[in-house]
């Protein structure tokens, strides 16, 4: 048993070691980032609300300029709110650059949709401006590094407003409806609604057409599917933005529900066989062909990982709905 979590941890600490050494060069890099430097894709998701597409990475980065994760920003009456902030400060700027490019109204927050660093690199750039930091749970003790998963990458400008249940946030006439959903990152995953232009910020819930992170100690599969659920009854007619991948719609949503329904079915077969987490990795190490086209395939492993743990562990829930 020692062994296997042995294994586990090496994994992640790997994943940990190429993000934190990918992200670092891109901090001190004296020319600013473009869209394009960035392989991102500024579009405009709904009336005044935009997404910034981090279309060109794959896992791990090849170029560490490139942004991993996905931003986005919305524009009210009298301010704008971005939701996540990239790797480092120089992406952050690039995204205050790019806001500056569609309106003249001030950022008034900023959103850590969970504490992950490729969603919060660049708080910094934000906090040099005095702007809010919304984030939820232990989100402050994860991102400023002082413990949790992540406390081995260093540490960053925390979150300084919590936000731990439904909220409303008004930009001037404008609402933007934050919610906590599970799953994804150790308790801290927040999701944004913008109910008059039916925009989801999905964040990390959804990985569109990526194998999604599921990293030991962050990931509670269960829960995940659990939101998954729910944000799909919640918001059937939404545009969604994935944390990372294209925008998409319920379908990306679905899409991702189907993805854990397949790791349960083959977490259910390693249990029949009695398989060790060693040999039920081995067997299925092979990604499933549905997802063959995916990135992050560098994921998989992690991903089956998690399923293994959680999904072989919970005999007394029902495993397939
Ligand atoms: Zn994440």
């Amino acid at each position: 048993m020692k062994r296997r979590w042995g294994y586990l941890a090496a994994l992640w600490a790997v994943v940990l070691v190429l993000v934190g050494a990918l992200s670092q060069p891109a901090r001190s890099q004296a020319t600013a980032a473009t869209l394009q430097t960035a392989g991102l894709k500024l579009e405009q998701v709904g009336s005044g609300v935009y997404a910034l597409v981090a279309e060109k990475v794959d896992f791990p980065p090849a170029d560490p300029k490139l942004a991993i994760a996905n931003s986005g920003f919305i524009v009210g009456s009298d301010g704008v709110m971005v939701v996540d902030t990239f790797q480092s400060p120089e992406l952050a700027e690039l995204t205050l650059a790019t806001v500056k490019t569609v309106t003249d109204k001030p950022v008034r927050y900023v959103l850590n949709t969970h504490y992950h660093s490729d969603h919060t690199g660049g708080n910094p750039a934000f906090r040099k401006l005095g702007i809010p930091i919304l984030g939820r749970g232990l989100a402050r003790d994860y991102v400023a590094g002082r413990r949790g998963p992540n406390a081995r990458s260093g540490s960053n400008e925390p979150p300084d407003v919590l936000i731990n249940s439904r909220t409303d946030l008004w930009l001037g006439d404008r609402a933007v409806r934050i919610e906590p959903v599970d799953g994804h990152a150790a308790g801290t995953d927040l999701v944004a609604y913008v109910p008059d232009a039916k925009v989801l910020f999905a964040a990390d819930m959804v990985f569109n057409m990526r194998v999604p992170f599921a990293g030991e100690g962050d990931a509670d599969l269960r829960q995940w599917q659990g939101s998954l659920y729910r944000l799909a009854v919640t918001f059937p007619d939404a545009k969604v933005v994935p944390g990372h991948g294209e925008v998409t719609d319920v379908s990306g949503i679905q899409a991702q529900q189907a993805f854990f329904d397949d790791l349960e079915r083959l977490a259910r077969r390693w249990k029949a066989q009695n398989l060790s987490k060693e040999q039920a990795i081995a067997q299925s190490s092979t990604i499933i062909e549905a997802y063959r086209t995916y990135k992050f395939q560098g994921l998989y492993t992690t991903a089956l990982g998690a399923a293994y743990d959680q999904f072989t562990r919970s005999a007394t829930i029902p495993l397939i709905p």
